[in-house]
């Protein structure tokens, strides 16, 4: 294996790149937005500067701390709390460590992007496979081939059915069994400071209501900006609901937090969020010529430490199948 394309330059993607890449294989990621993270997603609105996707990580196996020591000691993550405030307001210390971005979280993607060759703005719309390897079509309809291909979206098996490439009943049954709750975010300047809680988050855990967060607590917003997320059942029965009503409604629920004096709002509607059906390995792998791996969050365990050790396993699956 010399070369291989990697769909997707969230977590998995990126880590599975930089693990090929080191490992000598030349990779190529396409990514369909403008840049790079996928649901590690920080953005301002106006003067705010808000995470709207992933609010912090926790780390779980020595595997994923080694990993996440190296972005501490380059200073893109630090510790930021130990436990967050519920609904009541009680604060819930559990000592376990949160982490953040100290610049959001799209600046831990950015970190692990260095070196890479990374299309951003380009999306697959098209795979094709013969015995010499993989074609992908990609942003501006260019032809990319390469000898292996590493699959990291939420909606691979829709690319994959769109492509009419054949699955057997087995691969299919696992990736039909995966699944995702959607989140609708909503980004909210607050006419005055808000009043979330210290440390500058409310794990509600519930519909409408889920999760409260003040970016300016956090530390990476100048001015007062709080993301508020809804519970899946609540996004689920919203997602086609138009965005006055959404924020109409959620800053209803959340004006304890934010206040009823709003100077400006951006709706989010994150389609995959979280996955509620995992398949219990950290990919599926298909045998080639030539191969095909698919992996991210829904793989082996979720979040950030999942679709870290899902897109490090899919790479280490290749090497090995390839005697690197
Ligand atoms: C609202 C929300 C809150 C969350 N909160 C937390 C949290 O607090 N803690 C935690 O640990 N996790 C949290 N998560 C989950 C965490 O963000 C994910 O588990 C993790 O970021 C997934 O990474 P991934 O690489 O598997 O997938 P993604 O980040 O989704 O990466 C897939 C990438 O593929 C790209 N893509 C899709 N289709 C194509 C195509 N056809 N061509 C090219 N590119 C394509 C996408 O744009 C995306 O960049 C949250 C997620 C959301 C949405």
């Amino acid at each position: 294996m010399q070369s291989c394309t990697v769909v997707g330059a969230g977590l998995a993607g990126l880590i599975a790149a930089r693990t090929l890449e080191e490992a000598g294989v030349r990779v190529t990621v396409f990514e369909k937005e403008e840049k790079v993270g996928g649901r590690m997603r920080t953005d301002a609105v106006q003067d705010g500067v808000f995470d709207h996707g992933a609010q912090f990580f926790t780390i779980r196996s020595d595997r994923f701390e080694e990993i996440a020591r190296t972005w501490i000691s380059a200073g893109v993550v630090e510790e930021w709390t130990r436990g967050f405030a519920d609904s009541s307001g009680e604060q819930r210390e559990d000592g376990h460590p949160r982490y953040r971005g100290t610049q959001g979280m799209t600046a831990i993607a950015e970190h692990l992007v260095s070196g890479l060759d990374v299309r951003t703005g380009a999306e697959v719309s098209g795979l094709y496979r013969d015995e010499q390897g993989w074609q992908v079509f990609a942003g501006d309809s260019s032809t990319h081939r390469s000898d292996a291909l590493v699959l990291t979206p939420p909606s691979s098996l829709k690319l994959v059915d769109e492509s009419g490439l054949s699955l057997t009943p087995g691969t299919r049954s696992a990736l039909e069994n995966i699944a995702y709750d959607p989140c609708i975010a909503v980004m909210v300047i607050p006419g005055g400071s808000g009043a979330v809680p210290e440390p500058g988050g409310v794990q509600i855990g519930g519909d409408p209501l889920f999760w409260v967060a003040d970016n300016l607590q956090k530390g990476i917003s100048d001015v007062p900006a709080v993301t508020i997320h809804a519970g899946p059942e609540w996004s689920r029965e919203h997602l086609h609901s138009d965005d006055e009503a959404i924020s109409r409604l959620l800053l209803e629920e959340a004006k304890d937090y934010v206040g009823t004096n709003i100077e400006t709002t951006a709706v989010y509607r994150w389609r995959y969020s979280q996955p509620v059906g995992i398949h219990e390995e950290r990919f599926v792998y298909i045998e080639g010529p030539p191969p095909l791996v698919f992996c991210g969050d829904a793989y082996g365990g979720p979040k950030v430490e999942g679709a870290v050790l899902s897109g490090l396993a899919a790479a280490e699956k290749l090497l090995q199948r390839a005697g690197v």
